[in-house]
């Protein structure tokens, strides 16, 4: 007689199995809008499980899904089959300028340890010490400083990581695997790629210019190429010295125009919040203000000062230079999120689908010109903050009607708008659930051609975390939680 998958792997798995509603029902959910019952969770002891499981995934004919710390805002980490949670894979090894890590490390231990030694690993998501570094590999986040230090793919030296066969590969490392891979991305074409400063949608064969950088495949690959076990990070000195000046704006164009300019000026972030932010923050501002910018300088900082000074539109109404004051500045940026739940009733929430473009920095104002558009058309309100100074903008949509048909029209416009602008439909927060089925628009059907020979080498018989980035279905309005 055939014993049950369940059967199967609690007798092969030193960690944990489970199948309990409960278990099941928690991870049903990340902090998207979306849902989606798993019907098993294993929380492996070591390597050996994570083979395990895979090897029985294959032979079972059902999909693993690895998960990090959830908080994933377009369900990337959301499937039916197997879910595979790294909590235990929580190792931090540092050496001079690299540090090796297990993929289950949750960032603010990881931001601990380097601390002491006066390092930091630049990729900084708002989330702050929520997320894990797996699940910040998988999606290929970023942060306010990625403007001037890179998203994780700028700063990821190697990666070993469990493929859809079952193999332990480490990457760039194994020449045989990056020889063949290389090939693939021969054959891509380059101008269908967006020229962004930061982008996490499918695969970014773009930034595959020689075999050394092969692991940058598995980066944003969003768990649906191999559950990563470690990673060797590359990690910098903390700047000795910062500075972060706050600026109103009365116009969110003119600020937008202004990112260009004071780009120039080398900042270490430059972010953006509308009124909906600072209607919260204990502090007076003008009656007129629309929005503002925050910007930082962690080198050079008088003549950057003076440069800033020259060029910057709007009135600069902080000038913040300790550590204490920066800090509580930039806590009022990252709960922008939270702001904005807070100040729109839940019944008139529109779930995460947009909230990610990035376009060209020069295009910056027109992304606002085509949101007032299909505010406009679809009589929707949006919140806007982020990241100024990548041409990234996140947008939380209102509306009372909660059609879901509403969400998938305007989600097609703004992308087709994003795409015209030289754009990407997501610069840090991945593909999943929302956005997947996007990718081919996005790349053309070469690339995608390439994205599907890249998905079949590593996973043929497509179990690992399938319907994300390579997908036929639509599942942008399916399994959303309160529709
Ligand atoms: C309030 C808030 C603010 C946010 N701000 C930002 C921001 O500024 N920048 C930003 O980039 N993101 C942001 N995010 C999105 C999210 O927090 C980040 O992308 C985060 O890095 C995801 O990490 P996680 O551990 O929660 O991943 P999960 O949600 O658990 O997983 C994300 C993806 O990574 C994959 N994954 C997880 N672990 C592994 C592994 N070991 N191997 C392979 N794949 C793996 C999963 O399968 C999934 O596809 C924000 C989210 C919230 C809720």
């Amino acid at each position: 007689m055939k014993i049950s998958i369940l059967k199967q792997l609690e007798s092969k798995i030193h960690g944990e199995v489970f199948s309990s509603k409960e278990f099941r029902e928690f991870y049903s959910v990340d902090a998207s809008s979306y849902k989606i019952i798993p019907k098993i969770i294993v929380v492996p002891k070591n390597e050996v499980d994570v083979l395990n499981t895979v090897k029985i995934a294959r032979k079972r004919k059902i999909s693993v899904t690895v998960r990090g710390a959830g908080t994933g805002l377009v369900g990337s980490a959301l499937n039916s089959g197997i879910i595979i949670d790294m909590k235990n894979f929580s190792s931090i090894r540092l050496s001079k300028n690299q540090v090796n890590v297990e993929t289950g490390v949750i960032k603010g231990n990881l931001d601990k340890k380097l601390e002491a030694s006066k390092k930091f690993f630049p990729p900084n998501p708002s989330i702050g010490s929520f997320c894990s570094v797996g699940g910040m590999i998988g999606n290929n986040s970023s942060g306010s400083r990625s403007l001037k230090y890179g998203s994780v793919i700028d700063n990821v030296i190697e990666i070993t990581f469990v493929d859809g066969n079952g193999n332990k590969i480490t990457l760039p490392k194994n020449k045989k695997i990056a020889k063949q891979i290389k090939k693939i991305v021969n054959g891509i074409d380059l101008e269908k790629f967006p020229k962004v400063s930061k982008n996490s949608s499918g695969y970014r064969l773009d930034r595959i210019k020689t075999e050394n950088d092969i692991h940058k495949a598995i980066i944003g690959s969003e768990g649906t190429l191999g559950i990563i076990l470690s990673a060797k990070l590359q990690i910098k000195d903390k700047p000795r010295k910062q500075i972060l000046f706050v600026a109103e704006y009365n116009s969110v164009i003119e600020a937008a125009k202004n990112c260009l300019e004071i780009n120039k000026t080398n900042p270490s972030a430059i972010e953006f919040v509308d009124k909906t932010t600072f209607d919260q923050i204990k502090s007076k501002f003008n009656k007129k203000s629309k929005c503002l910018l925050f910007v930082e300088y962690d080198e050079k900082i008088s003549l950057n000062e003076k440069k800033l000074k020259e060029i910057i539109t709007g009135k600069i109404i902080k000038k913040l230079q300790t550590e204490e004051e920066i800090e509580k500045w930039w806590r009022y940026r990252d709960s922008s999120l939270h702001y904005s739940l807070k100040s729109i009733k839940k019944e008139n929430r529109i779930p995460h689908i947009i909230e990610d473009a990035v376009v060209p920095l020069e295009n910056f104002p027109k992304l606002f010109s085509i949101l007032n558009k299909l505010n406009k058309k679809y009589k929707t309100k949006s919140i806007v903050y982020g990241h100024a100074g990548n041409g990234n903008a996140h947008v939380r949509l209102i509306s009372k009607r909660k059609k879901r048909d509403l969400i998938k029209k305007i989600a097609t416009e703004y992308f087709d708008e994003i795409l015209k602008l030289g754009g990407s439909i997501t610069a840090e927060h991945g593909d999943g659930l929302a956005r997947s089925e996007f990718i081919k628009k996005q790349y053309g059907s070469k690339n995608y051609q390439a994205f599907k020979k890249i998905k079949k080498y590593f996973d043929p018989d497509n179990i690992l975390n399938p319907g994300k980035i390579i997908t036929s279905k639509s599942s942008i309005i399916e399994n959303l939680e309160q529709f």
